[in-house]
Formats: C-alpha cells, sequence, structure tokens
C-alpha cells in the first residue's frame, strides 16, 4: 500500500534451510521458478502427475524448516523476524499447488484423483504442525501484544492481526489438556465432515425414479435424451432415469405434467439425508453441533456463529440475522402472491387442489411464459462468446484503465490448445500488470461450472511489484471451426461474473500476500458488482449484436430480460432465506441433545415459512455447512455481499456519467478492489460510499417493496 515498493530485508534468516530438491526431473520441475516473460511464468507444457507426490513431499519439507527457522530465531521477535518472515515461507508449496489447481480442476484424472486421495490427510497434518507450533505462536504473539504495533502503517497492523487470528482463532491459545482436547475435536469433525458428505453422495446416487415412455408428458427433448441415456448406463436400457441431483430435478418438476411424479422425485430429492438408514444425517448432524459448540466455548466464545463472525464484515450474528429478518417479510408475501398466480391456472384448468411444493416450479414456469414471452433462443443470437470478452475488456479499460494484448508467441505456456492469454497494461503508461488466462471451453476431466482463480498474487516483498498471473475458466461448448459461439444471458452474466473475481486480482496493490486474502462475506461482492456492466448501453450497442446481421440487441428484448429479472423471487428468495435463518440458529443455539429434524421443523415454524417451499438445503443435506466449515455460520454470505452489489450499483446509476462515470470508478477501483483484505471492508465500503450499505437497493433489484424505515426515505 506504500507508493514505492517495499523491500522487507529478513537478513540471512533462511540461510540453513535446504533448497527443495528431489532428484526427479518431474518433481523438481513442479518445484522451480517459473521461468520466462513477465518474471516467470508456469511450465503449464512441463507438468507431469508423476513429480507431484515427491514434490509435494519436498516442499512440505521446505516449508516446515523455513517455519523452524522463524520459531527458533535466538532474536527477540520483530515484524520484520516473524511477520515478514512468515509471509516470505512456502513459495515452492506454492508453485506445486499450481500445478495442482490445474489437475484437479482443468485436467483431472482418477491418477490425480488417487494421489490426491493419498495427500489429503498429508496436507491437513502439515498445516497443523505450523497451526500447533507454540514457539511460532508465542512470537506472533508478542509482536502483536508489543508497542510496535503502534508504529506500523495501518495494512501492517492489519497483516499482524490477520496472522494473530489465524492461530488464535485455531486453538494456539490454548494450552495442556484443552489444546488437546481442540485437536481431537478437529479430528473427529474432519472425520464427520466427509461422512455427511458421502452419504449425500450416497443419496444421490442410490435413489433413482425410473419412468417409462408414456410418463415423459411436458418434458423438453434435451431432458428426454439426457434422461434415457442416464438409465441405459445403469443397466435400464428403454426406460428414463431421473437422477438424484440438482441439475435432474429443477427441469423435471419445471416442466412434467404428471403431478404424483413431480412429487415422487420431490419427496426423493428433499429426503436426502434424511431416510432412516445408513446413509441417515440426522445424528451426524447432532454430533457436528455439539463440537462446534465445544470447541469454541473451550476459546471463551458464546457460541459458534460469534466466533465465525468476528473476521467477517457482518462481525456479529446478529447483523447478518438483522439483514435476513428484514428481508423476510417482503419475501415470503412475494410468495403469497406468487402462489394466488398460480391457483388461478389450477382453478382455470378446472384441477381440484392446491399448489404444493412440488406444483411450484411447473406453473411458475406457466406464470412466466404468460407474462414475459422471453424467448431464451432469439437472446442468444446477440450473445456472441469473442464479443462478449471483447465487451468485457471494454470495460475493464473504462474502470481500471486496463488494456489486454493477446500472447500469440507462444512465450507463455498452457495446458490445453484452447487457454489463450493476453497481457494486461496500464492503458496509460503501458506499465506491465500482468497476465490473464481464458480456458472457455468445456472437456472430459474439467470441472462443471465457471470459476476464477490465479497462478501469482500481487506483492512488494522483494523490492518489485509482482506481475499477477489470474485465470478464468469456464464450460462453454466449442463451436464448429470459424463458427461464433453463441451462450445463453445467464451464462454471459456468469462470464462477467468470473471477470470480476480476475479483475479483482489483476487490480491489487498490496504490499504482502497474506493482504490479498478474502473475506467470506464480501469476496462476492466485486464479482457480481461486474456483472451490472452486461446491460449497459455502451456494452449492448457495440458487443450485444446479431452474430449474422450484426444488430444491436433490440431495446424491446433487453426491456424483457430486465423484467423477467424481478419474476420467482419470492421463491428463490424464500428458500434460500430459510435455510440461512436455519443455518445460523443452529449455531447460535445450546445444541445439547439436539433433533436436528424438529429443530429444523421448529424453526421454520416459528419464520413463518410458507406451506409451498421447502429450504433450498434441507439440514441432512445442507453440504455447504456439515461437510465442512466453508459457510457455516455463513451462507447468509451471499445476500449479505448482494446488498453491497445492488448498493453500490445505485451509485453508479445515480452518478452523472452512470456506469462509466470516472469519478464514481476511480472510488471503487481505489477503495473496493485495489486495497483487497488490506483494510476491514466495511471501513472500505463507508470510503466508497460515504455511508454504510443500505438494504434498499437490494429490495428494489428483487421487486420487493421496501421496508417501513427511516432510511427509505433517503
Ligand atoms: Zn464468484
Amino acid at each position: 500500500m506504500s507508493s514505492e515498493p517495499i523491500n522487507e530485508d529478513i537478513g540471512d534468516l533462511f540461510a540453513g534451510v535446504e533448497a527443495a530438491t528431489t532428484g526427479d526431473a518431474n518433481a523438481d520441475k513442479l518445484l522451480a521458478p517459473y521461468e520466462g516473460p513477465y518474471q516467470g511464468v508456469p511450465h503449464f507444457d512441463e507438468m507431469n502427475l508423476d513429480g507431484l507426490k515427491a514434490a509435494l513431499e519436498a516442499g512440505m519439507e521446505k516449508s516446515l524448516a523455513e517455519v523452524d527457522a522463524i520459531a527458533n530465531n535466538p532474536e527477540p521477535p520483530t515484524f520484520a523476524n516473524t511477520i515478514i518472515a512468515l509471509e516470505k515461507t512456502g513459495d515452492e508449496l506454492g508453485r506445486v499447488f499450481t500445478y495442482w489447481g490445474i489437475w484437479s480442476s482443468n485436467m483431472s484424472s482418477p491418477e490425480f484423483r488417487a494421489i490426491q486421495g493419498e495427500m489429503s490427510p498429508k496436507l491437513s497434518e502439515f498445516q497443523s504442525k505450523i497451526n500447533q507450533n507454540d514457539k511460532l505462536f508465542q512470537r506472533v504473539k508478542t509482536v502483536y501484544e508489543s508497542d510496535v504495533m503502534g508504529d506500523l502503517r495501518p495494512d501492517q497492523q492489519r497483516l499482524v492481526w490477520l496472522t494473530y487470528d489465524g492461530f488464535a482463532s485455531n486453538g494456539a491459545t490454548l494450552d495442556g489438556a484443552e489444546k488437546m482436547r481442540y485437536a481431537e475435536i478437529n479430528k473427529r469433525l474432519a472425520t464427520l465432515h466427509t461422512d455427511f458428505a458421502n452419504n449425500v453422495l450416497a443419496d444421490e446416487e442410490g435413489y433413482v425414479t425410473y419412468i417409462n415412455a408414456d410418463q415423459l408428458g411436458g418434458l423438453p427433448e434435451s431432458f428426454i435424451k439426457a434422461a434415457a441415456a442416464a438409465a441405459e448406463s445403469r443397466e435400464r436400457a428403454g426406460e428414463y432415469a431421473i437422477t438424484n441431483t440438482r441439475s435432474s430435478m429443477d427441469p423435471f418438476l419445471t416442466y412434467s405434467d404428471e403431478r404424483d411424479l413431480r412429487e415422487t422425485v420431490w419427496r426423493t430429492y428433499y429426503s436426502r439425508g434424511d431416510n432412516g438408514d445408513q446413509h441417515d444425517n440426522n445424528a451426524i448432524i447432532a454430533e457436528i453441533l455439539q463440537l462446534r459448540d465445544e470447541r469454541v466455548k473451550l476459546l471463551g466464545y458464546e457460541n459458534y456463529a460469534a466466533w465465525r463472525l468476528q473476521n467477517r464484515m457482518a462481525k456479529t450474528p446478529d447483523r447478518a440475522l438483522d439483514l435476513m429478518e428484514a428481508v423476510w417479510p417482503a419475501a415470503t408475501a412475494r410468495v403469497a402472491e406468487e402462489v394466488a398466480e398460480m391457483q388461478a391456472i389450477v382453478d382455470a384448468e378446472g384441477g381440484d387442489f392446491e399448489i404444493a411444493p412440488w406444483d411450484y416450479r411447473y406453473y411458475m414456469e406457466k406464470v412466466r411464459q404468460d407474462k414475459y414471452d422471453l424467448d431464451s433462443d432469439e437472446v442468444k443470437q446477440y450473445l456472441q462468446l469473442d464479443k462478449l470478452r471483447d465487451a468485457m475488456f471494454f470495460v475493464a479499460g473504462e474502470l481500471f484503465n486496463f488494456n489486454f494484448t493477446p500472447i500469440n508467441d507462444g512465450s507463455v505456456p498452457v495446458w490445453h490448445e484452447d487457454v489463450k492469454v493476453w497481457e494486461v497494461t496500464d492503458k496509460t503508461s503501458g506499465k506491465h500488470i500482468g497476465v490473464w488466462y481464458l480456458d472457455p471451453f468445456a472437456r472430459p476431466g474439467k470441472s462443471s461450472g465457471a470459476w476464477a482463480t490465479g497462478y501469482r498474487s500481487h506483492d512488494t516483498l522483494d523490492g518489485v511489484e509482482k506481475s499477477v498471473l489470474s485465470s478464468n475458466n469456464s464450460n462453454f461448448i466449442k463451436g464448429a471451426p470459424g463458427e461464433p459461439v453463441l451462450i445463453s444471458w445467464d451464462d454471459a452474466t456468469t462470464y462477467f461474473h468470473e471477470f470480476g473475481h480476475a479483475l479483482h486480482a489483476l487490480s491489487s496493490n498490496v504490499d504482502y500476500p497474506t493482504l490479498n486474502s478474502g473475506v467470506r462475506d464480501y469476496t462476492e461482492f466485486q464479482s457480481q458488482l461486474l456483472e451490472r456492466w452486461l446491460p449497459t448501453d455502451q456494452v449492448i450497442d457495440n458487443y450485444l449484436v446479431h452474430h449474422e446481421t450484426g444488430e444491436p440487441i433490440p431495446d424491446a428484448l433487453v426491456a424483457k430480460i430486465k423484467a423477467a429479472s424481478t419474476f420467482n423471487q419470492g421463491f428463490s428468495t424464500t428458500e434460500y432465506l430459510a435455510s440461512a435463518l436455519v443455518d445460523m440458529r443452529y449455531h447460535m443455539s445450546d445444541p445439547t441433545g439436539i433433533d436436528p429434524d424438529s429443530f429444523e421443523r421448529e424453526t421454520l415454524a416459528e419464520l413463518g415459512m410458507p406451506d409451498e417451499i421447502v429450504m433450498r438445503h434441507r439440514s441432512p443435506h445442507f453440504g455447504h455447512i456439515f461437510s465442512g466449515e466453508g459457510y457455516s455460520a455463513g451462507y447468509y454470505g451471499y445476500m449479505w455481499a448482494d446488498v453491497l452489489t445492488a448498493d453500490a450499483a445505485e451509485a453508479f446509476a445515480e452518478a452523472p456519467g452512470g456506469f462509466y462515470d470516472k469519478d464514481v470508478a476511480k472510488s471503487l477501483v481505489d477503495n473496493l478492489f485495489r486495497v483487497r483484505n488490506s483494510i476491514d471492508p466495511a471501513d472500505a465500503y463507508l470510503k466508497f460510499r460515504g455511508r454504510e450499505a443500505r438494504i434498499e437497493a437490494l429490495m428494489r433489484d428483487r421487486g420487493f417493496p421496501l421496508p417501513d424505515t427511516d432510511s427509505s426515505e433517503n
């Protein structure tokens, strides 16, 4: 954050640490410094899985030796010899993980997964060795509690705090029997989280609904084909398999005319992990909640949620609850309206029944076709993949002053011929910023969905600004040579979303690696915000053009897309919020003797959950919060980030230059992108907006009436 790159000298602290080499050429390649242009780039063209295990082991050994050198330093602890020194550990292992990421997400194989299974426990053991290194923690603690803190810059103070907190909130402050109990709980939780996930998977694979040719009414051709193939692969050729996953359940419930079958498929899906058999998750949930509670009590917290949220933007469970409870009444009121509209259709058709949960998607689709008359195929004709990428570059140029130049000379190695690379520079000064990798197309072994990642982050630890290596990945279907790839509006939105993550990484100006880290209820803000530039006039007129005629997408079609965006918000907001509220209540309650089944039922009854909807994720298959701790007491984070997104978007909408207003753009980039985690996100937002984010913009986005509060007057 200094204007000049820093050069943090830690002397010869690591002089005694041996270099990480194995004698195995494949492993050494994965450990070796990057070579070539732009301060070096990964050797993606020379990665060989045969070297992975040895490289991981050598990388871990090197990291541990560095950590030991810091912990055993006879000099008294200082910011440089402890905090900065820690920032400088683990380079080799970090490089191995770059290749690991490619093997795990872009180029997976049974061979890789076997290594992953073998190495995961070893990697977790490695992490524990560092977290539980008491000598190391005592040094960190000394710096954190010393007067030196007052002399440090704010970003340096935050680095010290993040480092200290990383240890303290993971049990380092404990000793003796408590410390042992803490580790025991973690070990048991790791097993329970895995068991939970495996049980859900078993029920997804184990319960399949088979139907025959007379039961296909209403289903789209593509769905029928996939269901036939799914049955054939299960040795039930001639039948149709409705598998027990969201991607199968959702379209079936949306389109199938067979009400009884809709009920069967619905019940099967929402009973995952709740069938009273060997894959039932209820007892596991109860044990997880009790162990989590016991663990945070050791650290002196009132409950798990309080511990979890202390370093989130929301800070306290009550603030997260306040947000959810403010939106909840509007969402459930909208459900009542949606149900009334659907019931009118049922009644007009002479159906003698009331809308049940398995009818919701089906009748919503009828309302949608009726009301919005939006032909998704017509929209696609204006959404060409290449043009959308050019549109993203245009937006990055306007907001970030970035220029993207294709690198076609082969100087930057890639892992597959479809992967393309661009150099990112400052438009005015020409200064190099980083390299952007794009892996756009689906192929076997590649994870589904879309994601952003990086292979090197910005810092200035060695006295130079690091060149950022950032990447976007998606699963578009490759077109015939020379044909444009046409995508849906949702996919175009996701394309912009992931590019928002990339811009967040590329714009970083922090001095220390740790200050690039994310905050769970804040990390989706930057990416969600970038989605808002897709429907701007500049993008529409120049990039959303018909692939044959070159005509921009008609205003009327854009208006339809915008109108349809508030559709079905009663359903989607309510099913989401029900899960988020139950998650938070679980982690704020005393879990002694808890019965998850009745807890869930009673909590929903207390909230006034509409009968026609269930939680998006019912407890026995709520993997976000029980397959690990990534989103436990954190599922609210999606909405938290969305409040910021909606509110920040209105700052642009209100500005003289709209979404391309130079002053607002500069403030956005300076205050909310470049600083990454070097400043508390709440303070950063305050700097940008001059006030805290308010929920009114989110309510407007979702088409909900504004809550009756003073702030809505503004
Ligand atoms: Zn994202």
